[in-house]
């Protein structure tokens, strides 16, 4: 079941992925292939198994689909399935694989077109927020004052340090060197995981990055990838392995 409705919503999300960043409504009109602007049949629209069974081309024009599409759909399944297997049916586990998959789509549509929208994010920081006053338990925290405390901090720092960091990298190379959107996706990220998320997600992504950047540099020359997919993939692991870490650093820093 959580293999199927993730299947469904990896399909909406190659909508959004597609269409967010080119300012199309994500409702309407229905899909359509971007090649040949025919409308795509519904049984043709079933994930993962229409990829599979047009063996990856337009029924009317034959223009290859990308198969990122099919990997879209299977990396929702797979998310939807270890959400529910983590967490099960709870708030806890909604709100966590809502962000992933927003998270997702952030990220690639980073990579295609080198921006973030604000229509993800900003519905995300007020959404994360408003869930933490009222699930407090997302931070550990048996009080709204307190679920609320620790998704504002997260929304402060998140947002502060990048656009700290931004402003002076600016101000020493004489270039723009953190886009406003990464700003926005990791006050996103801290209004979801609270402050110390926030500094888990930074110091993840700023690694994974390095390790990458310093090997594309080696081997292809000056080619860059922007931040975003990095901030993304730190976040996801903060569910499965920061938490953890964070638990035990807090524990020595208060006893
Ligand atoms: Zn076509």
């Amino acid at each position: 079941m959580s293999l199927i409705l993730g299947a469904i919503a990896g399909s909406f999300l190659n909508v959004c992925i597609w269409r967010i960043p080119r300012g199309e409504s994500v409702i309407t009109p229905s899909s359509h292939c971007p090649k040949c602007l025919k409308p795509i049949r519904w049984y043709d629209n079933v994930p993962v198994w229409s990829i599979l069974y047009l063996k990856g081309r337009c029924r009317d024009c034959q223009a290859p689909i990308s198969p990122r599409y099919g990997w879209v759909e299977v990396s929702s399944a797979a998310l939807f399935t270890v959400f529910y297997l983590k967490y099960g049916i709870s708030v806890q586990g909604i709100v966590y694989l809502t962000m992933t998959l927003a998270l997702l789509a952030q990220a690639l549509i980073d990579l295609d077109h080198q921006i973030i929208p604000d229509e993800i994010t900003l519905p995300g920081i007020a959404l994360g927020v408003i869930a933490s006053a009222f699930f407090p338990g997302l931070h550990g925290q048996e009080h709204w004052q307190g679920g609320l405390l620790h998704s504002l901090l997260g929304v402060a720092l998140g947002g502060g340090i990048l656009y700290a960091a931004g402003t002076a990298a600016e101000w020493v190379l004489k270039k723009e060197a953190m886009g406003g959107g990464d700003v926005k996706l990791l006050a996103m990220i801290g209004a979801v995981l609270g402050w110390p998320g926030v500094l888990w997600t930074l110091f993840c992504s700023s690694f994974l990055g390095s390790a990458v950047g310093i090997y594309l540099r080696l081997r292809r020359g000056d080619e860059r990838i922007p931040f975003g997919p990095y901030l993304a993939l730190g976040a996801v692991s903060y569910f499965f392995l920061g938490k953890n870490v964070v638990q035990i650093y807090s524990r020595f820093l208060i006893y």
